[in-house]
């Protein structure tokens, strides 16, 4: 396990309307959850500014994606520097689905990353293979690739986090299983051990995300090198978000 604190992680995606976020927002601040684990709820940019001011500490706020660069000429963009001077103090980068809906390459997320860092956010960057990479057995040159980027624009890992989420189970139901998660979380780890150093490997959070929810957790949390969480559906859904932030207890 990371040294650091368990971390879940809300992904709301293109999702809900200012009346169902006041209602969710609502079943956030009335759960739970332990004072050893940190949460970050991540709305659609036009409803961060309702969340923040809404949702009641230990919560925080995540962007879902931001500009690879200073802001300007970039028409729907949205950088990361008007997130920071919003209060937002957290970005998801890299998700499987920009990935593959906006075309975003690892050398463009890697950017991202670094962009982001110097704007000074902290940064949840995403990585996963699908599964046809899974099954010709190309997913490690795969995960490689994709950390290998993100590593390369990271100098201070304090403020990053790794998500790992097979494609394959990203919204689909069909979870990994808690052996198939350890595998290459441990892989990811020993990845980091010998590219970037043991200190980091030890404090970095390694998060699973792929169709978690408050029935799978409690034995996902349970592995070794399972730092945390990054949810999609099940966190649109109060109580059992809640419940994923109990996971480890
Ligand atoms: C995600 O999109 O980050 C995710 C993990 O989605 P879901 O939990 O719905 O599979």
């Amino acid at each position: 396990k990371s040294t650091a604190r368990f971390l879940v992680g809300g992904n709301w995606k293109c999702n809900g309307d200012r009346e169902s976020i006041v209602r969710l927002v609502a079943d956030l601040n009335s759960g739970d959850v332990p004072s050893d684990v940190e949460v970050v709820c991540a709305p659609p940019f036009v409803y961060l500014d309702q969340v923040s001011k809404a949702l009641m500490p230990p919560y925080q706020v995540a962007a879902q994606n931001c500009w690879v660069g200073k802001g300007g000429a970039f028409t729907g963009e949205v950088s990361a520097e008007m997130l920071s001077d919003c209060g937002v103090g957290w970005v998801i980068l890299g998700h499987s689905e920009r990935r593959a809906l906006c075309g975003e390459d690892s050398q463009f997320v890697g950017k991202k990353v670094a962009y982001a860092l110097e704007q000074g956010l902290r940064v949840i960057a995403c990585i996963g293979e699908t599964l046809e990479q899974r099954e010709s057995g190309e997913m490690f040159n795969v995960l490689e690739e994709q950390m290998g980027a993100i590593a390369e624009n990271v100098s201070d890992w304090g403020p990053v986090v790794i998500a790992y989420e097979p494609v394959w189970a990203i919204g689909t139901g069909v979870v990994a299983t808690p052996d198939q998660a350890q595998e290459v979380h441990a892989y990811l780890r020993k990845w980091v051990t010998e590219k970037v150093g043991a200190g980091v490997a030890d404090s970095l959070r390694i998060l699973y995300g792929g169709s978690v929810n408050d029935a799978n957790c409690v034995e996902l949390a349970g592995q070794e090198d399972i730092d945390g969480f990054l949810v999609g559906g099940a966190s649109l859904k109060g109580a059992a978000f809640v419940k994923i932030c109990n996971a480890q207890s």
